[in-house]
Formats: structure tokens, sequence, C-alpha cells
């Protein structure tokens, strides 16, 4: 049985539709304080307007076509959040590290289209190789979360935390960043995390240092600190732009993790009051939710873990398994209807996807391949050699303890 929607469903007002075009903060590399705070996207052509007005049917045969003619130079990744128009192009599926090392596997692929967001591109570029372009579709698709962590105000909260505190600080940040940021680990003794290694990489940074410096997501830096033992009054939230983040110099020098205040606004709606209305209404369900979801969630929850995760669990339980899944509802809804034989449900009964991630259309997807085909790159995006080489060194500290 499939079940997506309870019947008091209802579709938030943050869809896509209703959702302005976000604000990506380009820098070059010449920033002065952090050499390559973002991304260059190397064109700024616009979409023509006849892709927006053509049929499903025509959106389809264009990329069908175009992925016949450009063969083995095209590989298209297809995050588990983008909608099922996307998804059934994509040649691979996957979160945005595994997808990022797909591409790093396909040498032979020469343009790499990433259907995912900002810093899903930025990481496949650092990770692929110097004779592959990565290209986003819609440079309007960002990470609000990612974009929570500006690399100026990560760059003063170091400032601060260094001149005030004698003992070692280990950044570390989640996956969900700017490049600039992974590079800003890389220079300073840190790692990256993704939701799937953040408990080993928490280890591997208090083996090196008495604190953690963790952003953007306080959820995950919060619920992975609790598993391996600490406790909430081991924490403090950091808030940009206020001195000392907020805090007292003594609250700052006696905590252990410093969380950025940063939150996915998918994930952080899910509710304790949601996990109670599926056990009352779901007898035999099993609670799946995101790790960037609140600490009260993901404590009432059965288990929390990445996309990965949620996918592997329900594929592999038994029919007539039941889920409640606390995650963005494309893969929910994806989850669904490959597992006909499995009640699986959405955790919020408020729709919500991710409106970010949604932007990629299949119009947007159509162009770029057209232009390919005609032999233009156009959105494509490349971080600076400066910031690939710091970045790549937070990455393989993070590869080197899995
Ligand atoms: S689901 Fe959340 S973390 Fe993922 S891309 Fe959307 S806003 Fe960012």
């Amino acid at each position: 049985m499939v079940t997506l929607v309870r019947p008091s469903s209802k579709v938030c007002n943050d869809t896509p539709a209703n959702v302005g075009p976000i604000t990506i903060q380009w820098r070059g590399a010449d920033s002065a304080r952090t050499p390559g705070v973002r991304a260059l996207a190397l064109t700024d052509a616009q979409i023509p307007d006849r892709y927006l007005t053509m049929s499903d049917a025509d959106l389809d045969r264009r990329i069908e076509s175009a992925r016949r003619t450009l063969g083995s130079d095209l590989v298209i990744l297809g995050h588990h959040y983008q909608r099922d128009e996307i998804i059934k192009h994509a040649d691979f599926r996957g979160d945005s590290f595994k997808l990022s090392q797909l591409a790093a596997d396909r040498a032979a692929a020469k343009y790499i289209v990433f259907c995912g967001v900002h810093f899903m591109a930025e990481s496949a570029d650092i990770l692929s190789s110097p004779s592959q372009q990565v290209i986003l579709p819609n440079l309007e698709a960002g990470c609000s979360m990612a974009n929570m962590a500006q690399p100026d105000d990560v760059e003063q909260c170091w400032t601060e935390l260094t001149s005030m505190i004698d003992q070692p600080i280990v950044p570390v940040t989640y996956m969900n960043s700017a490049a600039s940021l992974k590079a800003f680990c890389g220079r300073n003794g840190g790692i990256v995390c993704t939701s799937s290694n953040a408990v080993g990489v928490l280890r591997w940074a208090l083996e090196r240092g008495k604190k953690v410096l963790f952003f953007p997501d306080q959820h995950l830096g919060r619920n992975t600190a609790l598993r391996l033992g600490y406790r909430q009054d081991d924490m403090q939230i950091w808030t940009p732009r206020r001195a000392l983040g907020g805090h007292e110099a003594a609250e700052i020098q006696a905590t252990t993790f410093i969380l950025w205040l940063g939150w996915c606004s998918v994930h952080a709606r899910f509710s304790t009051e949601q996990v109670r209305w599926v056990r009352e209404n779901y007898p035999g369900v099993r609670v799946l939710v995101h790790p960037e979801c609140k600490r009260e969630v993901v404590d009432l929850a059965d288990e929390s873990g990445s996309t990965e995760l949620i996918v592997k669990r329900v594929s592999e339980s038994p029919p007539g398994s039941v889920w409640a899944i606390g995650t963005e509802i494309n893969l929910v809804s994806r989850l669904a209807n490959e597992n006909p034989d499995k009640t699986i449900v959405s955790l919020d009964p408020v729709i919500c996807p991710c409106s970010t991630m949604y932007r990629i259309h299949p119009s947007y997807l159509a162009w770029v391949l057209d232009e390919l085909v005609d032999g233009r790159v156009v959105n494509r995006i490349a971080v600076d050699p400066d910031t690939t080489r710091w970045a790549r060194v937070a990455l393989e500290r993070m590869l080197a303890i899995q």
C-alpha cells in the first residue's frame, strides 16, 4: 500500500511557485580575506524564454536526444531530493558526497551536469579532474542552510575564538557548505563531514583538539555530539555577527562544542507532535528521520541517518513494513512509489519540498544540454585552484577516517 499524504495534508506556503529567486552571493577568487570565497560561475547566460513554455513531452525529447548525442562525454547526476521529472534523466542518483565521488570516478565524462544545489556542484568540481567541467542547470539553486555560514562571519568567529582560547580548536564543516569553508577547514587543521560519517569525524576532531567549531548545521552537530555521549551543557550556539557569538567569554571557554546558528528549512519543520501522531495512527510504524532534524525529533524517532541510509532501510525492509520518514518530500514520494508493498508516509502533514532543489526544472536541464550539443558550456561551476587545494585537504582527511 502506498500512502503519501494524511487526510489533513496541505501544501506549505513555501512551495517553489511562491518563492522568489534566492540571492547567491557570488564573490570571486580575489577576496582579500578568504581566497576563493565562492566558486565562480563562468557564464551568466540566461535561459531563453522558449524553454520555459515547452511542453513536458518536448522537454523530455530534447533531454534524451542530447543525452544520446553527447554519449559518454556526459554524466547527469540527480540528488535524492530532485523531482521525478529530473531523476528519470539522471545516470546516477544519491546524496551529495556519493554523487561527487561518482563524478570523479567517471573520468571519461567531459561534462558533469549536477542536478542538485550549488555546494554540490562545487564539491563535484573539487573532486573531479581538471579536464572535466561541472554544470549546475540553474544558478539560483543554492542551499539556504549553506548560505547561513558566510565565509567572512566564520573568519570573524575564528579570529575571536583563537584570540581568547589557548587550547586547540578544530573546525568541522558539514558537506552542505561553500567550497571556501571546506578550504578554511583544510587550512586550519579541520575536516569535512557528511551526515553518515559525522560520528567518526567528531571523534577525529576531538582527538586533535579540546574544542570543535561545527558549522553550518547546529542540529547535525548537536545530534552527533549527543550520540558520542556529550551533554547539552557541553555545547553553545554561536550567533554570527554578535560579539563572542552572543556569549560571555567564560561560557565559550568552558564549552566543548561551538555550534553555528544554522539549520535546514526542510528538516527543522519536523516536530515531536508529528512523531506522536504517526505512532498513534500507524500501528507498528518505524520513524526514520534525517539528523538535520531537531534533537527532540531525533530522540523520539526509531532511527536517524543520511538519505542513503533512509533509502537502504526502506528498500531492504520486508513487505508490509510501515515507515514514517522525516526528510524531503520528493525522496519520500519516490520511496513510496518504488516500494508499493510497504506503507510509507511523510512525517510532516504539510508537504514542503526543498524550494532551492526544486529550481532545477526540466527546462533548465534541456537548455544546458542543448548548449553542450552546440559546443557551448553554460552555468559552469569552477572552484579556483587554491580553494580546491585546501578543500581537498579537508575532504581527504574525512576520507581517511572512513
Ligand atoms: S534540504 Fe535543506 S540542507 Fe538540503 S539543499 Fe535543501 S535547504 Fe539545503
